[in-house]
């Protein structure tokens, strides 16, 4: 049922593979498609009516009722929308003579975004800082954008989360050269455990020319620092 995200006519670019299935995939089993989302939302809502109930909230209360529908279409329909390989975004190229203008200037991006951490289904709030060199191909800044913020609507660790938002980009943008870095606050951490209200978990991925020339590894942390700035 998960369909490879289609190029629009006049583009004769198609990655290989579905860039929505990176080389760090997330844990999920084969057949994760056998149900429809409608059924997915009714079988989430009992189970979640079932916590409620364990817990000894009373389900029947008017402000409670519609609680685990409610929860249920938000984990489909929204935050965890990005496990489904056949909601990534659609992605046209610019043409070439654009991509010529565009050449050999780093492309800087600050992404804010909310994912859930798989290990208590609590947000991790941050942003994700990205980097290419454009090089044969060149994506509007909004469509990377909605690639953040796709894998970010799944239960997640940063460091996967980091991993595949790099893998995408290196094969739509068809070049190794790409950085992300991101900056997230964990909820897990600030609202149990050690209660830290200003924590900050910090994960890069430097690809290509970004590991291993320090001139633009250091160019792409500062530019961090820069836009952190304002
Ligand atoms: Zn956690």
């Amino acid at each position: 049922m998960s369909k490879i995200p289609q190029s629009p006519p006049d583009d004769e670019y198609k990655p290989p593979v579905s860039p929505a299935v990176t080389n760090f995939p997330s844990p999920l089993i084969k057949d994760r498609y056998a149900l429809s989302e409608e059924e997915k939302m009714i079988r989430i809502a009992e189970h979640f009516q079932g916590i409620m109930e364990v817990l000894g909230l009373d389900i029947s209360n008017q402000s409670l009722k519609d609680t685990p529908y409610r929860i249920a279409k938000m984990y489909v329909k929204e935050i965890f929308s990005g496990l489904d390989e056949a909601n990534f975004p659609t992605i046209s190229f610019f043409q070439e003579d654009f991509q010529q203008e565009s050449k050999g200037n780093i492309v800087f991006l600050k992404v804010g975004f909310t994912s859930f951490c798989e290990h208590h289904f609590v947000p991790m709030v941050g942003f994700a800082y990205i980097a290419y060199i454009p090089d044969k191909r060149v994506i509007g800044l909004s469509k990377i954008h909605r690639i953040v913020r796709f894998f970010a609507q799944r239960p997640q660790i940063q460091e996967r989360l980091t991993a595949q938002i790099a893998d995408s980009l290196a094969l739509l943008l068809d070049t190794e050269n790409v950085a992300v870095s991101i900056n997230a606050r964990h909820y897990c951490v600030m609202a149990r455990g050690i209660q830290d209200e200003h924590n900050h978990t910090i994960t890069n991925v430097l690809r290509g020319d970004f590991g291993t020339k320090e001139i633009l590894r250091r160019e792409f942390l500062e530019s961090i620092n820069r836009q952190d700035l304002s």
